[in-house]
C-alpha cells in the first residue's frame, strides 16, 4: 500500500516550533508500505520554526496577525500535486493541524478552541477524492 503521512509524524523536525509528532503507529506502518512524507507548510514557503497559526474566518492567520493563507494554500496545493502523481490508497495527517486536520481545527482565537472542519490541505486532499484520517483514528 502507498500512504502519504504529514511529515512531523514520520519525526521530520518542521513543526511550528521545531520539533515534530513523532508516532509510533506511522513508524510502524512505514517498516510495511512505501511512505511519502510531506510537510505543507513548509512546501508552502514558511520557515521552520515559525509563528504558530490557524484558520480564522477561512483566511489562515499567523498568532501574530500576520495573514499566511497565500503560503498555507500554495502548500496545499503543493501537496494535492505530489498526490496526483503518487495515487497514494491512504493519507494520514496530523489532528487539528491549520493544515493536516482532518475532521478538527482550531477556531482562529489561539484560545485550544476546537471546531469541526478540516485544515486547508486536508481540505483540499478531500475535495479531490483522497481518503484522509487523523492520526488519532488511525487504527492498525
Ligand atoms: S503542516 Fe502538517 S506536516 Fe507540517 S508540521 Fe504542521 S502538521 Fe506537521
Amino acid at each position: 500500500m502507498k500512504i502519504m503521512v504529514s511529515a512531523c509524524l514520520a519525526g521530520e523536525n518542521c513543526k511550528y516550533n521545531g520539533g515534530n509528532n513523532r508516532n509510533e503507529k506511522i513508524l510502524s506502518l512505514m517498516e510495511k508500505h512505501e511512505v511519502i512524507t510531506v510537510c505543507p507548510e513548509q512546501m508552502g514557503g514558511l520557515p521552520t520554526p515559525r509563528v504558530p497559526s490557524e484558520v480564522k474566518d477561512g483566511v489562515v492567520t499567523a498568532r501574530d496577525g500576520r495573514i499566511v493563507d497565500h503560503e498555507f494554500r500554495t502548500g496545499a496545493a503543493k501537496c494535492l500535486e505530489i498526490a496526483l502523481r503518487e495515487q497514494p490508497d491512504l493519507i494520514v495527517l496530523q489532528s487539528r493541524s491549520p493544515s493536516c486536520g482532518v475532521k478538527e481545527r482550531y477556531d482562529g482565537t489561539f484560545t485550544k478552541t476546537i471546531v469541526k472542519g478540516a485544515g486547508v490541505t486536508a481540505q483540499l486532499l478531500m475535495e479531490n477524492g483522497f481518503r484522509c484520517v487523523d492520526v488519532e483514528d488511525l487504527e492498525i
